[in-house]
């Protein structure tokens, strides 16, 4: 089922035009949103995730208007901001069992294995008891990761989240994404023109607030 974003406009109220007109048909697999600082990407994606408003404009996942019914969204949503802080004094495994149990799975048996499959899906399994402090730029990124899939979402956004990485780990985040964009929309944000042609089926190059192409990376060849 496509995510279908329709004529969204949204200007903040120090007068900068954030998005302007945006319309994009957004299938399961890996989507890339390729854009400059500024081009409105973070803002589209906070829109796409219940956390701000657009002044006007839809976005609908079948027969969810996501503007509309925030609560229903939510629960089949996954986040993960472009900075996120961590305790650093807690252990992952703790971190996503208190993460699991607010979101109301309160079986302790069920929300171990549940916690345990996300550990390993990250491939963080050995490193589970350690302080979040201790990990690595990569390791926390593949934790936020861990935290976003909790609640097995639908869509999953995760904005700018190579920036910063090595590039071996860069290449353990891409498999994990591609994973998970198997089953699920994921939404990738990025500055980073081989995110787009080694992760994603179709991506859209943003600039200023407006779209400026949607397409498969293939064809982008000689935008790019
Ligand atoms: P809105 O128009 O949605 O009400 P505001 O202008 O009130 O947004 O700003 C909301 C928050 O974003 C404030 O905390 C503000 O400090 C922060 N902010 C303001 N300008 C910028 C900017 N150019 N980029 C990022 N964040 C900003
Ligand atoms: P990107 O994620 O592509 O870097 P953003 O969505 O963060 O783009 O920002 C788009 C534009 O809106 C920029 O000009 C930015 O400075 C401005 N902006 C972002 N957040 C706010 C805010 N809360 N208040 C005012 N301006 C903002």
């Amino acid at each position: 089922m496509e995510l279908l974003i329709e004529t969204l406009s949204k200007q903040y109220s120090n007068g900068v035009q954030a998005l302007n007109n945006v319309s994009l048909h957004i299938p399961q697999g890996m989507f890339g949103l390729l854009g400059p600082n500024g081009a409105g990407k973070s803002t589209l994606m906070r829109t796409i995730a219940t956390l701000q408003k657009a002044d006007s404009g839809s976005i609908t996942w079948g027969e969810l208007n996501i503007l509309e019914q925030q609560e229903e969204m939510r629960k089949v949503l996954g986040y993960l901001p472009q900075e996120f802080g961590v305790y650093p004094r807690v252990s992952a495994e703790m971190m996503l069992d208190h993460i699991a149990r607010l979101k109301g799975l309160s079986n302790r048996k069920e929300r171990n294995e549940t916690v345990s499959a996300l550990l390993q899906k990250v491939n963080l399994y050995k490193e589970r008891k350690r302080n979040l402090g201790t990990y690595s730029g990569g390791m926390k990124q593949r934790f936020g990761i861990a935290q976003a899939l909790i609640g097995n979402p639908k869509i999953l956004i995760v904005d700018e989240p190579t920036a910063g990485l090595d590039p071996a780990e860069r290449n353990r985040f891409y498999n994990l994404l591609s994973e998970i964009g198997e089953s699920t929309i994921v939404i990738l944000s990025t500055h980073i023109v081989e995110d787009v042609k080694t992760l994603c089926k179709q991506f859209a190059i943003i600039c200023s607030g407006e779209v400026m192409y949607v397409g498969t990376p293939h064809d982008a060849v000689k935008t790019l």
